[in-house]
C-alpha cells in the first residue's frame, strides 16, 4: 500500500496537472466536481499531517495569508519600460539604429502587449519563490502570497527548467471575469469597477489573499530573465517557458522585416477585439538574445524592443472651463475641465493641455466641443476642436497673466513653453509641492508622512520648507486632523530615518529644477559632496558628462539663493547625507576618467552589467557604439565582426576581459 506521504504527493501532482490543463491549456479533462473532491481530500490529508506541509501545494491556491504591509524588494534585474512607436517610419528608424549597433541580419519576435499589471516571478529549483510588482522598475512590492492564488501561475515547474531564473509577465483580468465581478457588485449595491487593468493591479495589493483567490486573474508570460538561460532567441524562450508550464499566449510570430511586423500589427489591430483580455499594442523584440545583449538599454528602455501602440480611442465632449494649476517648480499647467465622458473604460473629467502655445495652436476655447484621446498616459489629452460646434459668441482664450494662487505676475522666458510664477518663497502650492517632492518615494521616501499631511503642516504654519521637518515634535503634530499618538510617532520616526538616505537621492530631493534622478546621480558621483557642487563654476558643471548649459545654469541659480543655501546648511546640521559615504566611495576611482569605453561580446568572469558598473565606478563612460571618440573596447567572446572591423579601421585598441580587469586593479 502506498504511504500517506506518497498519496499526498500523488494527489498534488495530479491536481497540478488538472490545474495546468484547465488554466493554462484551457482544456480540462475532468469535471469541476471531481476536481473539488480531490482537492478536498488533499486538504483533509494535509490538515491531518502537517509534517508533509508544502508551500507550493495546490491547496495553497485558496489563499488565506494576510499581508498588512507589502515588503519592498529590489529587482535583481531592473524592470524597464518600453519605447513607443506609432508609424512605419518610427519602426524603420528603429531598425536603422539597431543595424548600426549589431552585426548580421535582424529578426523580430512580434507579441501582443497585454494591458495589466507587470509582474516578475522568481523560480528556484522549479518552485515559485517570489512574485514582485514592477514598482518603479528598480524595486517593487512582494506580492507572492497573492500571486500564488492565480491558477495559471505554476507553483511547481516541469521539464528542463534552469535552476534559478526570473520570468516576467502581465497579470490581467479577462473581460468575462471582470464583467462577472461587476455584475455581483451591482447586485450588492456597490460601485462597479472601472476597467480590468486597474482592477487587476488593485487585486494584487489586497491584504487578504483569500479575496485575491476569488478573482479570476490570469498571468501571461513573455520574458525570461537571468544568466545561463539555455536559450538563444526570444522566440525559443517563449516555447521553453510554455514547456515548463507557463501560460504564454501562442500569438507570437517571427518577422524578418518591418513590413512583416506591420502585417502582424494590422492583423491584431482588429482581431484583438476577439481576445478575452485587453491589449493595447504590439511588442516587437529583436529575436537573437546575443544581439539583445549587444544593444543593451537606454536610461529607460531596452534598445532591442519597441512597443507599437494601437490607435488610441477618441471621443468628443464639451470643454466647460479651463483652470490653471501651479506645480512645485512654479510651472503653470492649464487643465481642461470636461463634461464627463466615457473613454476606453474610464470616465474622463479632465484633460491636460500642455501650455499656452497649445491653446493657441489648437485655438481651444471654453464651451468648445473638443476631441479627447487616451494614449498610454493616465490623463487624456485634447487633440483638436470641432469648430462646427463652436458657440456663436465664443471668444479666444486669454491666458492668465497672474498666478492663480498668489497673484504674482507670471513670467515666461525665451525658449520656455511654460509660464512660471516667480514667487518661489511665497507661493503656497510651490512651497507644499517642494516638500511633497522631498518626501516622495524616489527622493527621501519618508514613511508615515503623506502629501496631504504636508499641506496641513504648511497651512498650519508648522513648516515652511523641508528642513523644518527635522524640528517637528510629536506634540506639534498630534493636534492635526486624523493624527493619533501612534501615527504622530511614525511620522517623526520616518523623518528621523531619512537622514540615512544616500547623497544622490538627497540631491534629487532638494528639487533643483532639471535635476532629475539620473542627473542627480551623475552630479553626486562627480562632485561627491554638496560643498563641491555649490562651489563649482558654470564651466566646470558643463564639463560633467551629460550636463548641459540649461542644467548647469539651474544649479548655479539654485545655490545663488541665500535662502536655499541656508536650508541646505540646516539639513547638514540635522545630519542629512550631503556627501557620498565612505562605503559608496570604496571601489570608486578616477582611473578611467574622461574615457569613453565600448563593451562588446560575451564575458567569462563578470557579467556585462557588472563590467559596465566597473567602468562607471572607475570614472569612465560606457558608450554603445564605436566612434573616433572611443578610448578602447572591452572585447569578449563572439564580438561582432563589423564592430571589430570598425575598431580596427579607427585604430582603437581592443582589450580582453582580463586585460581590462588588470587595468583597474589598484
Ligand atoms: P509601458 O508601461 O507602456 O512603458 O510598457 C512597458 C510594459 O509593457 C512592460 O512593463 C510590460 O509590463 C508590458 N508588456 C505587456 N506585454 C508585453 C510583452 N509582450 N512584452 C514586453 N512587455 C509587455
Ligand atoms: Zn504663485
Amino acid at each position: 500500500m502506498e504511504s500517506i506521504k506518497q498519496h499526498i504527493v500523488n494527489l498534488r501532482n495530479e491536481l497540478r496537472e488538472h490545474n495546468y490543463n484547465y488554466y493554462v491549456l484551457d482544456n480540462p479533462i475532468i469535471s469541476d466536481y471531481d476536481f473539488d473532491v480531490k482537492l478536498k481530500e488533499l486538504q483533509g490529508l494535509e490538515e491531518k499531517h502537517p509534517e508533509f506541509y508544502d508551500a507550493n501545494s495546490p491547496t495553497q491556491r485558496v489563499g488565506g495569508e494576510v499581508t498588512k504591509n507589502f515588503e519592498t524588494v529590489k529587482h535583481e534585474y531592473r524592470m524597464y519600460s518600453l519605447d513607443n512607436s506609432y508609424s512605419k517610419e518610427d519602426l524603420l528608424d528603429w531598425e536603422k539604429r539597431i543595424k548600426k549597433l549589431v552585426d548580421g541580419d535582424v529578426a523580430y519576435t512580434c507579441e501582443l502587449k497585454y494591458d495589466g499589471a507587470s509582474m516578475s516571478l522568481t523560480y528556484e529549483n522549479g518552485k515559485l519563490v517570489r512574485a514582485v510588482t514592477r514598482g518603479d522598475g528598480f524595486q517593487g512590492d512582494n506580492v507572492t502570497a497573492n500571486v500564488k492564488t492565480i491558477k495559471s501561475v505554476p507553483l511547481q515547474l516541469k521539464g528542463d527548467y534552469p535552476s534559478k531564473f526570473e520570468i516576467r509577465g502581465e497579470i490581467v483580468l479577462p473581460f468575462d471575469g471582470f464583467n462577472k465581478m461587476n455584475a455581483e457588485r451591482i447586485a450588492n449595491g456597490e460601485e462597479p469597477y472601472r476597467n480590468p487593468r486597474n482592477t487587476a493591479s488593485g487585486s494584487l495589493k489586497l491584504q487578504d489573499s483569500a479575496e485575491v483567490a476569488k478573482r479570476p486573474l490570469e498571468c501571461l508570460l513573455y520574458n525570461l530573465t537571468g544568466s545561463n538561460l539555455v536559450v538563444s532567441t526570444q522566440f525559443e524562450s517563449l516555447d521553453k517557458a510554455r514547456s515548463w508550464g507557463f501560460k504564454v499566449p501562442d500569438v507570437a510570430v517571427l518577422a524578418t522585416s518591418v513590413d512583416e511586423v506591420l502585417e502582424f500589427v494590422n492583423y491584431w489591430d482588429t482581431k484583438r477585439h476577439d481576445l478575452p483580455y485587453e491589449t493595447d499594442g504590439v511588442v516587437i523584440k529583436v529575436n537573437n538574445l546575443q544581439q539583445q545583449e549587444e544593444l543593451g538599454y537606454t536610461a529607460k528602455a531596452p534598445r532591442w524592443a519597441m512597443a507599437y501602440k494601437f490607435k488610441a480611442e477618441q471621443v468628443s465632449t464639451v470643454l466647460n472651463e479651463i483652470t490653471y494649476q501651479v506645480g512645485r517648480t512654479g510651472a503653470i499647467t492649464p487643465v481642461a475641465n470636461l463634461e464627463p465622458v466615457e473613454l476606453a473604460g474610464t470616465t474622463v473629467k479632465r484633460a491636460s493641455i500642455h501650455n499656452a502655445d497649445q491653446i493657441e495652436k489648437l485655438d481651444i476655447r471654453e464651451r468648445d466641443t473638443v476631441f479627447v484621446e487616451k494614449g498610454g498616459e493616465i490623463i487624456p489629452k485634447i487633440i483638436g476642436v470641432d469648430i462646427s460646434r463652436r458657440p456663436l459668441d465664443s471668444e479666444p482664450t486669454r491666458y492668465i497673466s497672474e498666478c492663480p494662487e498668489c497673484h504674482t505676475a507670471l513670467i515666461r522666458t525665451e525658449g520656455d513653453a511654460k509660464h512660471y510664477c516667480p514667487n518661489y518663497n511665497g507661493c503656497n502650492p510651490q512651497i507644499i509641492g517642494r516638500i511633497q517632492h522631498y518626501i516622495s518615494r524616489k527622493a527621501m521616501d519618508i514613511d508615515g508622512l503623506g502629501g496631504e499631511t504636508v499641506a496641513l503642516l504648511v497651512n498650519e504654519g508648522l513648516i515652511s520648507n523641508y528642513s523644518d521637518l527635522y524640528e517637528l515634535t510629536k506634540d506639534q503634530v498630534i493636534p492635526l486632523e486624523r493624527m493619533a499618538e501612534k501615527s504622530a510617532e511614525n511620522l517623526i520616526n520616518g523623518i528621523k530615518a531619512s537622514i540615512n538616505i544616500p547623497f544622490e537621492r538627497v540631491l534629487y530631493a532638494i528639487g533643483i529644477r532639471y535635476v532629475g534622478e539620473t542627473v542627480a546621480k551623475k552630479l553626486a558621483k562627480h562632485y561627491k559632496s554638496i560643498d563641491n557642487l555649490m562651489s563649482a563654476s558654470q564651466e566646470d558643471l558643463e564639463q560633467v558628462d551629460e550636463i548641459g548649459v540649461k542644467i548647469a545654469e539651474s544649479v548655479k541659480l539654485f545655490f545663488a539663493s541665500e535662502e536655499n543655501v541656508n536650508i541646505v546648511n540646516r539639513l547638514k546640521r540635522f545630519g542629512v547625507q550631503l556627501s557620498i559615504s565612505e562605503e559608496e566611495l570604496e571601489g570608486q576611482t578616477d582611473l578611467l576618467k574622461g574615457q569613453s569605453i565600448v563593451v562588446s561580446g560575451v564575458f567569462q568572469q563578470v557579467s556585462r552589467t557588472e563590467l559596465k558598473k566597473l567602468i562607471e565606478d572607475n570614472g569612465g563612460k560606457v558608450s554603445s557604439s564605436i566612434s573616433s571618440k572611443t578610448s578602447f573596447v572591452v572585447a569578449g567572446d563572439k564580438m561582432g565582426p563589423s564592430k571589430k572591423d570598425k575598431a580596427n579601421a579607427l585604430g582603437i585598441v581592443l582589450l580582453s576581459e582580463n586585460e581590462f580587469l588588470q587595468k583597474i586593479i589598484k
